[in-house]
């Protein structure tokens, strides 16, 4: 495994999106296996870190393919599980922003309230500087870019996240 993923993985081992557990919200539905979870995608080099686990791995479409049965070592868990339910987006420009994963309308509260729920900033800042970190890795760049492509893809199918797109600019609730 690379430094950089190292060094990723480490800025996001603290941070959460709220200062409570959300999991207290909605029983911790991103750890349980539904119809709505596939599994997480890796980073390029994450398997290695990962095996002896107990994860399932499995090559997929983008890269492979993680499967848990809904318990982990937290400072084992993967950097999707860390980065949920935002994502290191890269826009056309290389710039990287974090955004709601819209891939995670269906599971989390957090997103599909994000116009009234403000996630924490330290959490915000970490998913972004953990893409920073990751662009400077050639095989990371290209994960980011090609899954900030399938993002734009569904955000054109959820309008209303584009338009909440930055999480760290949010209105508080009144
Ligand atoms: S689904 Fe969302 S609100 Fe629930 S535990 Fe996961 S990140 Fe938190
Ligand atoms: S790997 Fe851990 S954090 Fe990720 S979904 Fe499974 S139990 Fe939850």
């Amino acid at each position: 495994m690379s430094d950089v993923l190292q060094q990723a993985l480490a800025l996001l081992k603290d941070v959460t999106p709220l200062d409570t557990d959300c999991g207290n919200v909605c029983d911790g539905r991103c750890c349980r296996p539904s119809a709505d979870s596939v599994g997480m995608l890796l980073l390029p080099g994450e398997e290695n870190l990962l095996s002896g686990e107990g994860f399932t791995i499995t090559p997929a479409d983008g890269g492979d393919l993680l499967t848990c049965n809904g318990n982990c070592r937290r400072e084992m868990r993967p950097f999707a599980c860390r980065v949920f339910p935002l994502f290191p987006y890269v826009g056309e420009d290389g710039l990287v922003r974090a955004v709601y994963d819209p891939r995670s309308f269906r599971l989390c509260p957090l997103t599909r309230n994000c116009a009234h729920v403000r996630l924490k900033p330290d959490f915000v800042r970490a998913v972004r500087k953990a893409g920073t970190l990751l662009m400077s890795d050639p095989a990371c760049a290209a994960f980011l870019r090609a899954q900030s492509r399938e993002i734009d893809e569904l955000s054109r199918l959820l309008p209303f996240l584009e338009n909440e797109r930055p999480p760290i600019a949010r209105r508080k609730l009144r």
